[in-house]
């Protein structure tokens, strides 16, 4: 690495994250930090205590958004931000998301060390509930905090328990103060380990993501009526389930005809009423996710997923309907966070490529307000969303170096 450019402490760093990952640890190696947990409380309180030790000022807004902040030198002007999540799937891995908040925690510690201080201030954020896999949709603090949903629509949204978010937030005490949308931007920047096999399978130190996939999510709810599963004909059966198994099997297809071009449909999720051996079932609930390099083909997608729901609703004797969906993926990348975090590798002689984001990420939102870039970094063999999920330091560090040079470079300027 090149003499003048700042180094962070490797292994304070992932001393951090292996402390992190013992708050709901789950087989081991893995994670369930499901959002608004104990475990989530937990993880949030010591983020705070870390933050709080190096020196940062931390403020919560209304949907439990943390915000850890240090001062710059002329303090007025808009902070240059950084962060991810802390929140995990519910078998996932222990460095989806923490990776990102606690680089960031480290970057503000090196620059402690070094007694070094910026002319703008910089904040660490902590984005509520990103996974999506206790409250949807995904991403919701971050959205919430660009005005893409409103206050009561993420407070309302209920657990498959019907918990509400608004309940939960105020039980773990992360209810805050700070109006959504205080914090103003002067950039926004989150590293994020790529999630793929694309960085591992080259060997090359980092990607700088240049745009995402759109992608969509839908929540259909299929409506039947219940019988008895034995003297029932199978010609006057209106089965929710039989359904909603027509509807899961032509949204693979989908997939599949739009593989070629780099097309994704999944269905994650399905739950049923009254799932009860004996009776038919009454209501099934399914979670689409559909993905496509090509914006214009994600939304053509969306057509013949709702073919395909007339199509097995009229097999099925049964009635279908979408009942939320959300979307992300289609933000612009900022073209000046993504040329300078390129000038900054190729003046540190960290080697990267540009790559395309297939995931979801609470970037996406911050783009709408604020010039936004994303550093990836390389995971074992692409594995995430499983408690295998895993990384090498001496593969981390070129991303965490290029995010602290990064943004002193732009807290300076
Ligand atoms: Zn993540």
């Amino acid at each position: 690495m090149q003499k003048n450019a700042l180094e962070i402490d490797g292994r304070r760093l992932w001393e951090t994250l292996e402390a992190s990952g013992e708050i709901g640890k789950l087989r081991d190696t893995g994670l369930r930090r499901l959002a608004l947990s104990d475990s989530d409380r937990e993880i949030r309180d010591t983020f705070c205590a870390w933050a709080r030790q190096a020196g940062c000022t931390v403020t919560v807004d209304q949907v439990g958004n943390i915000f850890a902040r240090r001062a710059g030198t002329d303090d007025s002007l808009p902070a240059i931000a950084t962060g991810s999540h802390l929140d995990s799937q519910m078998c996932g891995g222990k460095y989806d998301g923490v990776l990102g908040v606690m680089s960031g925690l480290e970057v503000l510690r090196t620059l402690n060390d070094r007694g070094v201080e910026t002319k703008r201030p910089i904040e660490v954020v902590v984005w509520s509930n990103e996974e999506g896999a206790r409250f949807t949709p995904p991403m919701q603090g971050s959205l919430a905090f660009v005005g893409d949903l409103t206050l009561d629509q993420v407070l309302a949204s209920t657990d498959a328990d019907g918990v509400q978010f608004g309940d939960e937030l105020r039980r773990i005490g992360y209810d805050g103060a700070t109006m959504l949308g205080e914090s103003k931007f002067d950039s926004y920047l989150e590293l994020h380990i790529e999630q793929g096999p694309v960085l591992d399978r080259i060997g090359i130190d980092i990607g700088i993501v240049v745009s995402g996939f759109k992608s969509r999510g839908l929540r259909i709810a299929v409506t039947g009526k219940t019988a008895h599963v034995g003297p029932t004909p199978m010609d006057e059966r209106q089965n929710a389930l039989v359904g909603a198994a027509y509807l899961i099997t032509e949204v693979d297809a989908i997939g599949w005809r739009h593989h070629p071009q780099g097309g994704k449909t999944t269905t994650p999720r399905i739950s049923c009423f009254p799932n009860l051996p004996g009776i038919i079932a009454e209501t099934a609930e399914l979670t689409v996710d559909f993905r496509h390099p090509d914006p214009e083909v994600a939304d053509q997608m969306l057509e013949e997923i709702r073919a395909a729901m007339v199509t097995a609703s009229e097999k099925a004797n049964v009635s279908m309907e979408i009942v939320e969906s959300w979307m992300f993926g289609d933000n612009p990348f900022s073209d000046a966070c993504i040329q300078t975090l390129e000038e900054t590798a190729d003046t540190m002689g960290v080697s990267y490529m540009e790559i395309r984001s297939q995931a979801g990420h609470d970037a996406y939102a911050i783009g709408k307000i604020a010039p936004m870039g994303m550093i990836f970094t390389p995971c074992n063999g692409g594995i995430s969303h499983n408690v295998a999920e895993s990384i090498e330091l001496d593969k981390t560090l070129p991303g965490v170096n290029l995010l602290l040079n990064t943004i002193v470079k732009i807290a300076n300027r």
